[in-house]
């Protein structure tokens, strides 16, 4: 089953949208396959954002990064890159719909409360990077109430 890669940032933390943002990938029928509640160190935030580096606002995205504890997890589900992305919304919150996290909580692109992976391939890194011993295997017993 395809995995993502999500992350509620420190903004997101700070505001108390850590079970808001959790219930919502929970309802919608994905299931959570890794889970932790971390700060992270300015090299691991570089790494993290590495294809970014040339960015004028790099600087200003690790240093937002860094600034608070951020949860870090892995959903599971049958595209989940994909519809993860749909459930976050678009980048700028500015023109994310409504219905979406970043529509719904966020209004400026610095400040945008959830990262998801954009791709299959970049997911599959950004696991290995935040989760080096992998991500919990199970199988949840609703799965035949969500999958036909
Ligand atoms: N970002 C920013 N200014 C920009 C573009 C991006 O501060 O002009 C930040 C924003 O927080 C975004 C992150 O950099 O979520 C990563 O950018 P990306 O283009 O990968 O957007 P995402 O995949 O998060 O939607
Ligand atoms: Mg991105």
């Amino acid at each position: 089953m395809e995995q993502t890669f999500i992350m509620i940032k420190p903004d997101g933390v700070q505001r108390g949208l850590v079970g808001e943002i959790i219930s919502r990938f929970e309802k919608k029928g994905f299931t959570l396959a890794g889970l932790k509640f971390i700060t992270v160190d300015r090299p691991f935030a570089e790494k993290h954002y590495e294809d970014l580096s040339a960015k004028p606002f790099f600087n200003g995205l690790v240093e937002y990064i860094i600034s608070g504890p951020v949860v870090a997890m892995v959903w599971q589900g049958k595209n989940v890159v994909t519809t993860g992305r749909k459930i976050i919304g678009a980048t700028n919150p500015a023109e994310s719909a409504p219905g979406t996290i970043r529509g719904d909580f966020a209004i400026e692109i610095g400040r945008n409360v959830i990262h998801g992976s954009d791709a299959v391939e970049s997911a599959r890194k950004e696991i290995a990077l935040w989760f080096p011993d992998g991500p919990v295997s199970w199988r949840s017993s609703l799965n035949p109430w969500i999958y036909e």
